[in-house]
């Protein structure tokens, strides 16, 4: 038998060895292993076992590395496809589904001495008063690490040997797990009566999980076949069990709870969970609501977390936890998809339509059409949920793919909040400028205010001003680095670019050796500058600002949202930070700034974005008794994207959406790959970009339905000095273009200081 192995190394191939007979036995996919490679020892993973290899003269497997394969098999046939259809190497696709803390074991487990009562044989011999104290503290507890002993009975590890010599205690290294959560307190809770909307969606989920699980039993074919051949690379969408569902439901239709018996089904079907949520998401209170859940009673079970603070030993804590069984539900960010759960019953996106989900740096998978294709592969059921569906979803459930379940109402029938559109083009010509604040908004405030409720000011910009200008001469402070403008922040006193970081002094006149004229402007507004005109408009009410400047640390932002829920604030300003998931009961007014900022970006999704942008901040107005008022402050009022958002029209806005995107061949008719060439030489890069269309061009002969559009300069020409130009491929089938792309690339020679990104079904294109 031969091992392929994946070097850790960046190299863009795979490497046959033998096994040695002593290891046959350890070594299966997954395992980790030193092997020979040229002068050196290096450490790979096994990713295949094969009879035949095309080479000759293999070398062989020098050891085993570590514990047996953390890593199931097929998890990294998931990296496999990844791989093929994301269009990257190998060990890259790897590299994201072991992360680094588990795959180079540095942080192994920490060890504590621990300290149980013992019952020695014969007579029990006699004790000091002191050690009777001692022994006392222990036998309350029948066991408890040494540390802890020592402080609980105010005693010495000394004494405690003591007792250990007379065979009254034992004292053994044990195993202990760091919990990030471990002084929180967890009151259990009950699973809850549904509505009758819940009732319908959670009957859908679980009768497809026991279809699926009969599947699995009667090893339906397909299922559990071996690792697919390259040429049978799938899309992600293609699901052909149709246990993928998509839960639409409003904000406040009580979809937790529907994947919290979820999971309680897979768990008595004898599976396990994996729920994905955004990483801005993955709060304490989110990560309580599952662990109390399953806290206590006979579904009992550990819940593993996983996500991107933790340090490398919890994470290798919480990987080992999930691949010893006894954590059966993880619940995580992005890279939570490849957590080696099994068998794997139900797999839960939260917030599906989230960008969040893509990963911006290779390999750009999206989590969440990564976990429909693992879904598939390992016959779980998935469940992508929102409020606010991508319209990708949303038409793979017109074209059956995806089952849709809609729960359109709140939980206790809680009215939508009324959305009230107001046209700044007329706020302007009143006020002889434009002003933040509109005279509606400015008066709902005054209202809440009295009335002692909350608001909520939404702005997606940091800042606060989003550009420093001269009216005389037109100039316009701008990054060195970067193609864009620098943004005035007051609090620091500096310019910051929002690219690259880099920061500049204010200037005090213009700097232009010509001009210097003193009278400099600020333009555009960002949240610091809102912030500053309610303290000036309001100056007694309470305001606090939460955005990424201000909320660097996760104490912060958790110190400020606590402070909003027990009201000591009143209004609450801030960016898209505010606009996901939070829940205060007192908020009776969301407002929205300016709507018009996300509409008007370089990009096919932006009308998506806008609409659900604004239904996400609308859905948290309104949430207690009082129904909820929402003002949003548009120069566009009539934009299809706000009016349907307007109206909480999302079947309107879809549809029409759909047939704009039919027409001009954009996802989720098409699916695009996106080339960008980076290079500090404009010329270079420009020059490289006509030689790859061609390359392309020819690598693509024979493909239906190819559109090639570029090169041409990306929306932001210039990013941390470096500039870049894109080629935009279109293309009803993706794993077809993908292969043709990574043959090409294997042989592609490019400039030195010219590189290429490949990013498949970006979301992100600028
Ligand atoms: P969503 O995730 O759809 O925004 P949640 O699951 O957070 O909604 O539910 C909103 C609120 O309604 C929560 O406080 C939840 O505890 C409560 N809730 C959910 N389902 C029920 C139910 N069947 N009966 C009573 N309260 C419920
Ligand atoms: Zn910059």
């Amino acid at each position: 038998m031969i091992a392929r192995v994946t070097l850790e190394i960046a190299l863009r191939k795979e490497f046959d060895y033998l096994i040695p007979p002593e290891l046959v036995d350890q070594v299966t996919i997954g395992t980790r292993v030193k092997i020979p490679f040229g002068p050196r020892q290096v450490t790979g993973c096994v990713t295949a076992l094969v009879e035949h290899s095309p080479h000759t003269n293999l070398r062989a497997i020098v050891r085993v590395v570590g514990e047996p394969s953390l890593v199931t098999p097929r998890v990294l046939e998931l990296a496999r496809w990844i791989a093929d259809y994301y269009c990257c190497a190998p060990e890259v696709a790897l590299r994201s589904v072991l992360p680094e803390a588990v795959r180079k074991e540095k942080s192994g487990w920490r060890e504590r001495l621990f300290v149980r009562s013992a019952t020695p044989p014969g007579e029990r011999p006699k004790l000091t008063a002191r050690q009777e104290e001692v022994l006392a503290v222990l036998q309350a507890r029948g066991e408890m690490p040494l540390q802890e002993l020592v402080a609980a009975a105010e005693t010495t590890a000394e004494t405690v040997r003591r007792l250990e010599d007379k065979g009254l205690v034992t004292v053994a290294a044990e195993v202990s797990e760091r919990d990030p959560y471990a002084n929180e307190q967890i009151l259990p809770t009950a699973p809850l009566v549904l509505d009758a909307e819940q009732t319908r969606a959670l009957g859908a989920i679980t009768a497809a999980m026991d279809k699926a699980a009969m599947n699995a039993n009667t090893g339906t074919p397909g299922v559990l076949a071996a690792p697919t051949a390259p040429g049978a690379t799938a899309s992600p969408t293609e699901s052909s069990s149709a246990a993928a569902f998509l839960l639409h439901g409003v904000t406040g239709s009580g979809k937790t709870e529907v994947y919290l018996q979820a999971i309680a089904h897979a768990l008595e079907r004898g599976r396990g969970a994996i729920v994905l949520v955004p990483e801005i998401a993955l709060t304490p209170q989110t990560v309580e609501r599952f662990k109390a859940r399953f806290s206590s009673g006979p579904l009992r079970t550990l819940v593993a977390v996983l996500h991107s603070h933790l340090s490398a030993g919890e994470r290798h804590d919480e990987w080992h936890k999930i691949r010893q069984g006894r954590a059966r539900i993880v619940i995580g960010a992005r890279s939570a998809i490849f957590a080696p759960v099994e068998p794997l019953g139900l797999i839960i996106v939260d917030e599906e339509h989230e960008h969040s989900y893509k990963q911006e740096e290779a390999p750009r998978y999206h989590a969440r059409d990564v976990a429909v294709v693992r879904g598939r592969r390992e016959n779980s059921v998935v469940v992508l949920g929102s409020a606010t569906p991508s319209l990708e979803s949303y038409y793979n459930t017109k074209n059956g793919k995806y089952t849709l379940l809609e729960m359109p109402t709140r939980v206790d029938s809680k009215k939508m909040p009324v959305v009230r559109v107001v046209d700044m083009r007329q706020a302007a010509r009143l006020e002889k400028g434009v002003p933040i604040f509109s005279p509606q908004l400015k008066e709902a405030i005054t209202q809440r205010l009295e009335r002692a409720e909350q608001t909520m000011l939404f702005l997606n910009r940091r800042g606060y001003s989003s550009s420093l200008q001269c009216p005389k001469c037109g100039y316009v402070a701008q990054c060195p680095n970067c193609s864009v403008s620098l943004t005035f922040h007051r609090r620091d006193d500096k310019l910051a670019c929002h690219v690259c970081g880099h920061t500049a002094k204010v200037p005090s006149v213009c700097p232009e050796a010509k001009c210097r004229n003193p009278a400099i402007r600020y333009a555009g507004m960002g949240t610091e500058r809102v912030e500053e005109t309610l303290t000036k408009l309001f100056p007694k009410a309470r305001i606090q600002r939460m955005d990424s400047d201000l909320m660097k640390r996760k104490d912060d932002y958790r110190r400020a949202l606590g402070d909003f829920k027990i009201g000591k604030i009143d209004i609450l300003v801030g960016t898209q930070m505010i606009a996901k998931g939070l829940h205060f009961e007192n908020v009776t007014l969301v407002g929205v700034i300016y709507a018009d900022l996300s509409l008007h970006m370089p990009d096919f999704r932006a009308g998506e974005r806008t609409f659900q942008l604004l239904t996400q901040v609308a859905g948290r107005a309104g949430r207690g008794d009082i129904e909820g008022e929402v003002f949003v402050q548009a120069f566009t009022p009539f934009h299809p994207a706000i009016q349907f958002a307007r109206r909480h029209d999302f079947a309107g806005f879809y549809d029409q959406e759909l047939e704009f995107r039919a027409q001009l061949k954009y996802p989720p008719f098409t699916r695009v790959a996106l080339l960008t060439l980076k290079s500090r030489n404009e010329e270079k890069v420009q020059f490289t970009a006509d030689f790859l269309k061609t390359e392309v061009e020819k690598a693509a002969v024979g493909l239906k339905d190819l559109i090639i559009a570029g090169p041409a300069p990306a929306p932001l020409l210039r990013a941390e000095t470096f500039y870049r130009y894109q080629i935009m491929l279109r293309t009803p089938q993706m794993p077809q273009l993908s292969r043709r792309l990574a043959t090409l690339l294997a042989t592609l020679k490019l400039p030195d200081d010219v590189t290429l990104a490949v990013d498949v079904d970006p979301v992100n294109l600028a």
